[in-house]
């Protein structure tokens, strides 16, 4: 997608109008960059995990997610498709509860 530089953007911050393509408001330095904001959350929201000392249920994780044996990471995948399921079940189930009158 082409955008051109008559484009404005308002600082969600400071309501001060920059141009597009500025990353960060001239006025207070908010990042405008919907993707580059996001990034940042995630980096800040990870750096906050990794300062979190590690639990050893993390680190055997961390073993398996990284493991070079295929059969492992077959049952890794298989095993967060299992959780994603057991949670979508658990949701419909709740959504039924809440939903039944009386
Ligand atoms: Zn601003």
């Amino acid at each position: 997608m082409m955008v051109t530089s008559s484009i404005q953007r308002k600082c969600p911050q400071c309501n001060t109008w920059n141009t597009e393509g500025e990353i960060n408001c001239k006025s207070c330095g908010t990042t405008l960059d919907v993707s580059t904001k996001l990034k940042e959350d995630h980096e800040a929201r990870e750096r906050k995990r990794i300062a979190l000392p590690k639990t050893k249920f993390d680190h055997f994780v961390d073993r398996i997610a990284k493991s070079n044996n295929p059969f492992i990471k077959v049952a890794y995948v298989f095993i967060k498709t299992v959780w994603f399921i057991y949670w979508v079940i658990l949701s419909i189930f709740l959504w039924m509860v809440a939903a039944t009158p009386g």
